[in-house]
C-alpha cells in the first residue's frame, strides 16, 4: 500500500526534512500529430518554509522531469510540449485546497478553495470551480491566502509579514498580536517589556476574544539570538529581518490537539482513533480493531505545542506531522532507523518525548 493509499501528507525528506505532497497535473500537445494527452505526477516538497512565491514557482515547474513519447505516433515529448499545467495544494491541519492553473502563453489563475482538501484521487478539474465560496485570483499572495484561510501557508511568512508591517511604522505600538492561525498566535513586543507584562497582555488578550485553553510561549529570539539548530528553526527564515529592540513570541494551545488530531484521523480511509491516556496529559492512538493499547504510540499535546510554536507553524500541521510520522512506522513505509532523523532535535524550548 502507498502512503498515498492510506492518506498521509508527510514524507521524510532529505536531511529529516518534512516534505509534503502535492500534486502536478499537466496536458501535453504533441507537437507532431496534435494529439492531446495527459500525465499526473505526485511530489512533495519541504515543508518549512512553503509561502506563495515558492508554490507559484511549483506550479510554473510543473512539467518538470517530463519525457514521454506521444501515445499516438511516438513522437519524444518533454517539457517544451506542456500546454497546460495544474497543481493541487493542501494545508497540512486537513482544511483548504489551492490550485494554481498555467496555460502556454502565460496566463496563470489561482482558485482558493476553504471547503475542499488535498486527496490522493482528486480530479483535475482544468476549468476552475465555479463555485461561490471559492477565491480567484491571477496571482498567488499571503494576503490572499491569509484572508481566505485564516492561516498562511506555513505561518512563517505571516511572521515576517507582520515584522515588515511594524517596521514601516511611524510610531509602532510597544505590543502586538496576530493570529497565524487556528490556535496559534503571534505577538510582536519591544524588548523592553518584561515577562510579567508580556503574560498579562496576553491574558487580556485571551479574555478579550473570549479563548480558553493551555496555552505555551515560545520566544523565537531570546535575548536578542534567534533559534537555531532545528528543521524550521527561525535562524533559516528569519535571520534577514531586523529585529533590534524586540521579542517575538509565538503561544500555542496543547488543549486544542486533541480536536485537530480526531478530526485529522476521521479523514483517514483506515479507522484509527485517538482518546486521552486516563491520568495523563498524553493521548494514545489506537489502530484499526485494536482492543490493547498498553504499547500503542503515545502523542504529547505539549511537545506538538511548543514545536508548532517554534517552527511557526499552524499547530494543526503539526499535529498532522506527528500523526503522519507514526502512521509511517506503524505501516512499515518507513524504518525505523530512517526516521529517527525526522524526529526535531530537542531544544529548551520543547519537549518531544
Ligand atoms: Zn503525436
Amino acid at each position: 500500500m502507498s502512503h498515498h493509499g492510506i492518506g498521509l501528507l508527510f514524507t521524510p525528506g532529505e536531511h529529516g526534512q518534512p516534505e509534503i505532497l502535492y500534486i502536478r497535473d499537466v496536458t501535453i500537445t504533441c507537437p507532431v500529430c496534435r494529439h492531446e494527452q495527459y500525465y499526473r505526477w505526485y511530489s512533495s516538497a519541504p515543508y518549512h518554509p512553503m509561502h506563495a512565491q515558492r508554490l507559484t514557482q511549483l506550479l510554473h515547474k510543473a512539467n518538470a522531469g517530463l519525457q514521454h513519447e506521444c501515445e499516438q505516433c511516438g513522437e519524444p515529448l518533454d517539457e517544451r510540449h506542456t500546454s497546460r499545467h495544474l497543481i493541487h495544494w493542501g494545508f497540512a491541519g486537513g482544511k483548504g485546497l489551492i490550485q494554481g492553473h498555467w496555460w502556454r502563453d502565460g496566463r496563470e489563475q489561482w482558485v482558493l478553495q476553504p471547503f475542499r482538501h488535498i486527496d490522493a484521487q482528486i480530479v483535475p478539474d482544468w476549468e476552475p470551480a465555479a463555485d461561490i465560496s471559492n477565491v480567484v485570483l491571477d496571482q498567488l499572495t499571503e494576503e490572499a491566502i491569509h484572508d481566505t484561510f485564516g492561516r498562511g501557508i506555513s505561518g512563517k511568512a505571516t511572521v515576517r509579514r507582520a515584522l515588515l508591517k511594524r517596521a514601516q511604522r511611524p510610531d509602532p505600538p510597544s505590543c502586538g498580536f496576530t493570529a497565524l492561525a487556528d490556535s496559534t498566535i503571534l505577538g510582536i513586543f519591544e524588548n523592553t517589556e518584561t515577562d510579567a507584562q508580556i503574560t498579562t497582555e496576553f491574558q487580556r488578550l485571551l479574555r478579550h476574544t473570549k479563548q480558553a485553553g493551555d496555552w505555551h510561549r515560545v520566544e523565537l529570539n531570546p535575548d536578542g539570538a534567534l533559534l537555531s539548530g532545528f528543521i524550521g528553526a527561525p535562524s533559516s527564515w528569519l535571520g534577514d529581518l531586523p529585529l533590534h529592540g524586540l521579542r517575538v513570541m509565538i503561544w500555542t494551545d496543547a488543549a486544542r490537539v486533541f480536536e485537530h488530531a480526531d478530526r485529522i484521523l476521521r479523514s483517514f480511509p483506515i479507522k484509527v482513533r485517538i482518546r486521552q491516556l486516563p491520568g495523563t496529559p498524553l493521548l494514545v492512538l489506537r489502530m484499526p480493531n485494536q482492543k490493547d493499547t498498553s504499547t500503542s504510540p503515545r502523542i504529547d499535546p505539549v511537545g506538538i505545542a511548543g514545536e508548532a510554536a517554534r517552527s511557526a507553524s499552524p499547530i494543526e500541521d503539526i499535529v498532522r506531522l506527528e500523526i503522519d510520522r507514526i502512521l509511517h512506522l506503524l505501516t512499515g513505509l518507513v524504518s525505523p532507523d530512517d526516521d529517527d532523523t525526522t524526529t526535531p532535535p530537542e531544544s529548551e524550548n520543547e519537549a518531544i518525548h
